[in-house]
């Protein structure tokens, strides 16, 4: 039998990757005639494919190569690890060291008054744990019929049924019954495609305002929670305006609902904080955490809980939890990954440094002619396609063709830069430098440029 491996000839394998593989948020059929990109290796924020290309990965793959690629002390560790304890669970009274160190590391690290950690393989499980955990806390305080979890369109809190409900994707709603019941969504702040003529600070407000009015609606004493991404990320790197998030806060605290802050993009690191309710200014009883926690090296997510939560929890028998639950491999990498973002300072120079850096150079991107704003929160960056800034106007296409058209210039020029509808979006990883930012914003020109020229050749414009 020959053994498949990066030797074999990139045909080869896109034809046996679509033999037997089914990929996520992707077109089968389509995927095949096209044939996969095979990944061969990477290297700090390069990837080398099966060609023999060197790709610039402005998206830390999917927002969470934090550290960047090939750091070998999380191999070590992942080695060593694997022979001492290669699992254990964390259920019937028993734990581990690993687990026990990244618990107190995430104490450390995290906002005030948030000490605790149920840990989960994902984001998404640790958001089906949110849903529970919020429903019982209410229950356990006496409360039971305060239930409802307030969520927003266009959010994205993951992909299995209970998170996919969370979130407002009306394309993932639409296939295998979602959302489940008792989430109610609100409009989402995005000043730029849905604010009209509203100055963006009043469109902000009356955003924020839309959670007091659906509390009122629903009723105080029905709602437990409200979720949110502080920036929200696959929705497009939507940046709210400045009078969103202080409006949030004091709803919250006005009605007693629970905040859970989405932090699974934003937080180690990626907004310029160590999490993005310090960069919005908020105080979360729930934060939701993965990607960026091992830098994806290994896969773990969880949900760090603030005292009070803690408390009421841990009063009763919480009937949740998941085999890999705090997995001592995957927590001894997690912590590996936390000791280099944070002993080498890297949070720290990325946010002092590079991301001023960063955003003075993407900010530039709003000067060529088929861009109408750039924004940027650290390292979450978002440019909004029109072919007129001044009108927010939209092309002679359905929504989202020129994004795609941009998407597979970058592609061609090496720069992997996602598109969400007609928006650009990145996340690079934290190490990125100066000279890399340099030519991630020439590839990114360059690319808008053929795709524009492609634009108007087709009268699209
Ligand atoms: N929450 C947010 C904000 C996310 O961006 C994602 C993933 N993109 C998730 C949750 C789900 O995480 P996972 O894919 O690890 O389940």
């Amino acid at each position: 039998m020959t053994k498949i491996s990066n030797h074999l000839p990139t045909a080869e394998l896109q034809a046996l990757d679509a033999a037997h593989h089914v990929h996520p948020f992707t077109t089968q059929t389509e995927l095949a005639e096209r044939g996969a990109r095979v990944i061969t290796g990477a290297q700090g924020c390069w990837l080398t494919d099966s060609e023999g290309h060197s790709i610039l990965d402005a998206m830390a793959g999917l927002w969470c190569v934090n550290i960047g690629y090939g750091r070998t002390e999380l191999a070590e560790v992942a080695a060593r690890q694997m022979t001492e304890l290669p699992y254990y669970n964390t259920f019937f009274m028993t734990t581990h060291a690993p687990v026990i160190a990244l618990s107190k590391k995430l104490a450390e690290l995290a906002p005030e008054g948030l000490n605790k950690v149920m840990f989960a393989s994902s984001g998404s499980e640790a958001n089906d744990t949110n849903i529970r955990l919020v429903r019982t806390y209410w229950a356990e305080k006496g409360k039971p019929e305060k239930q409802t979890i307030i969520s927003r369109w266009n959010a994205y809190h993951g992909s299995s049924v209970g998170s996919g409900s969370l979130g407002g994707m009306k394309g993932m709603h639409m296939q295998g019954g979602l959302p489940i019941p008792g989430i109610h969504h609100i409009d989402q702040p995005d000043w730029w495609s849905e604010g009209g003529d509203m100055s963006p600070e009043d469109f902000g407000l009356e955003r924020a305002q839309q959670l007091e009015k659906a509390i009122l609606e629903l009723g105080e004493e029905n709602v437990a929670a409200f979720i949110a991404e502080p920036v929200q990320g696959a929705g497009g790197v939507i940046v709210p305006p400045e009078t969103y998030w202080p409006e949030i806060q004091r709803i919250c605290d006005k009605y007693e609902i629970l905040l859970i802050a989405d932090e699974v993009i934003c937080g180690f690191g990626r907004t310029g904080h160590w999490f993005g309710s310090q960069a919005v200014g908020i105080r979360p009883d729930i934060m939701t955490i993965a990607k960026g926690l091992s830098s994806g090296y290994q896969p773990i997510g969880g949900s760090i809980l603030s005292d009070e939560v803690a408390e009421v929890i841990g009063a009763t028998e919480f009937n949740h939890g998941y085999t890999y639950s705090g997995h001592p491999v995957a927590s001894a990498v997690a912590l590996e990954n936390l000791r280099i973002l944070d002993e080498e300072g890297v949070v720290e120079t990325f946010g002092s440094v590079t991301a001023p850096y960063l955003k003075e150079k993407f900010e530039g991107l709003a000067r060529h002619p088929m861009v109408g704003e750039a924004k940027i929160v650290g390292g979450m960056g978002s440019i909004a396609l029109t072919p007129d800034a001044e009108s927010r106007a939209k092309f002679k296409a359905p929504g989202g063709t020129v994004g795609y058209m941009v998407r597979e210039r970058c592609f061609a020029n090496n720069l992997v830069m996602r598109h969400v509808g007609d928006r650009m979006i990145i996340s690079p990883p934290l190490v990125i430098s100066k000279e890399e930012i340099d030519t991630l914003i020439e590839r990114a020109w360059t690319s808008l440029d053929e795709a524009m020229a492609q634009v108007k050749a087709e009268g699209l414009w």
